[in-house]
């Protein structure tokens, strides 16, 4: 082989030339996107300076606006009322015209319109019938007649005989949804963790909540203990980790990401309530398609309210045998006048404190919490998230505008993210959610811009899942910015 100079001169120069060209190309594109992200955010400005918002050109603004993730967000509650009619349909089942709820026998006759139980087509049919399920079914046109947070939850009872009739298609529907709204990541509580239905407590653990710390471990350990050796329920867990790994990886490509949170039930006795605890937990080891841990319900029931200690504690011990898991519980959803007074002082502070979460679902009854100062100022510190749901707040707690929190964590520091809660039980989108945010709390378009990267950063992808989605959330930025630019 002849070693030819002149072609390694040429090499050189060319080295050296794409040396000079790359930084200056790199440097061209950086302040391009400094001018693009100063004309936006002048943009933003000029929507939001005068007194009368122009609500249209806002909606519009956000409809496109990247949304980085949702991650306070449930597929039950996710699907509009609309969708569980059409699965009614296909599945061949009827409603029943006095109580609007599913029969999941198929019922001969259903087609003919004096029946008891109508098929869907016939609900369709009869236009103040389909209005009155879909009242029922969701918080259409709710006017406070009766309680709203007992006509929220109520929902979930009608449409779940067919919530998970057609999985892929129901999560097709909230991909397509999350695209047109330039939204790319959702964290969802999807199906609940399994459960071996233990209705007989073999431990009597709503009274442990009162006793000391290490009663309550002995009898959680002996609990513990139990489940780890039952081989049915540990094959049901490892068939539910199955299906969820199954089902995401047919819907995940790279610009779309939908994860899952297992979750347990806060108004279970407490025996299935640990079942279900110990499986979410258990499941979000096992498959990287379940990042977290949830605990979902009405926080103002009964058994909730008595058990609330109780649960947290349980956390506490499992996060001790799982220390890698998750968690983002549900906790402070309440209101001055769904509890006592006294309710009111400490379930943000047993979730932060005892159970160990990292984030925080709605964080509403912050104001009243003993030491609200200092809760504070631990959550800024060590970076505990609130999950903002303003829609649901303002339905379910009446608390909405100036008399939302959201306004005290800001102020403090603590990091907020934006998301949905139940979009299809409260007709809304996660655009709507973010109206809200710009029309009632104004932010500047740097906080705007901050709020929505924390959908990503508290979100519980791993560091590396984290980098991808951030650099996704640049570009997209990066053309949002650039579109809107031009319109100056
Ligand atoms: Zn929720």
């Amino acid at each position: 082989m002849t070693f030819n100079m002149g072609l390694f001169k040429r090499l050189i120069c060319l080295m050296v030339l794409m040396a000079l060209i790359v930084p200056l190309t790199h440097g061209a594109e950086q302040s391009e996107i400094k001018t693009n992200y100063r004309a936006t955010e002048k943009y933003y400005q000029s929507m939001m300076s005068p007194s009368s918002l122009p609500i249209a050109q806002l909606q519009q603004f956000i409809h496109y606006l990247p949304k980085g993730g949702d991650i306070h967000h449930h597929y039950v509650g996710a699907l509009y009322a609309e969708t569980y009619l059409d699965w009614v349909e296909k599945k061949g089942y009827c409603i029943h015209r006095t109580n609007f709820q599913i029969e999941t026998q198929v019922v001969k006759g259903s087609e003919d319109a004096t029946q008891e139980c109508i098929s869907a087509s016939l609900v369709r049919a009869d236009t103040l019938f389909y209005t009155r399920l879909l009242q029922h079914w969701s918080d259409k046109d709710f006017d406070n007649a009766q309680p709203a947070d007992l006509q929220f939850f109520s929902t979930f009872a009608y449409f779940f005989p067919i919530a998970y009739a057609f999985n892929q298609e129901g999560l097709q529907i909230l991909k397509s949804r999350a695209q047109d709204e330039n939204l790319q990541y959702i964290e969802t509580t999807f199906q609940i963790a399994p459960s071996r239905g233990s209705k007989a407590s073999n431990y009597k653990n709503h009274l442990l909540g009162s006793q000391e710390d290490l009663r309550i471990n002995e009898a959680l350990e002996s609990s513990f203990q139990e489940l780890q050796q039952d081989q049915d329920f540990q094959q049901a867990i490892r068939d539910y980790v199955e299906s969820i790994d199954i089902l995401f990886s047919q819907i995940n490509d790279s610009a779309f990401t939908i994860k899952a949170q297992a979750y347990a039930l806060r108004n279970e006795e407490p025996n299935a309530f640990f079942e279900r605890l110990y499986a979410a937990f258990v499941a979000s080891q096992k498959s990287s398609n379940i990042v977290g841990v949830n605990i979902v319900g009405p926080e103002n029931e009964f058994v909730s309210m008595r058990d609330y200690a109780l649960q947290m504690k349980m956390a506490r011990f499992l996060k001790q045998k799982f220390p890698k898991a998750r968690l983002s519980f549900h906790a402070g959803e309440l209101a001055l006048g769904m509890v006592p007074p006294e309710d009111l002082r400490n379930h943000i502070t047993q979730a932060v404190r005892i159970a160990g979460v990292e984030r925080i679902g709605h964080g509403l009854d912050i104001v009243y919490e003993r030491n609200f100062n200092e809760l504070m100022q631990e959550m800024k510190q060590k970076k505990i998230a609130v999950e903002i749901n303003l829609t649901s707040n303002e339905f379910i707690a009446k608390i909405a505008g100036q008399s939302h929190p959201i306004i005290l964590y800001a102020k403090n520091g603590v990091p907020i993210v934006i998301s949905s809660d139940d979009e299809g039980v409260s007709r809304g989108s996660i655009s709507q959610e973010y109206l809200l945010y710009l029309s009632r709390y104004k932010p500047s378009y740097s906080t705007l811009k901050k709020t929505i990267y924390n959908s990503i950063s508290y979100s519980f992808l791993s560091e590396q899942e984290k980098a991808t989605q951030i650099q996704l959330l640049d570009d997209k930025f990066a053309r949002f910015e650039k579109q809107i630019a031009l319109l100056q």
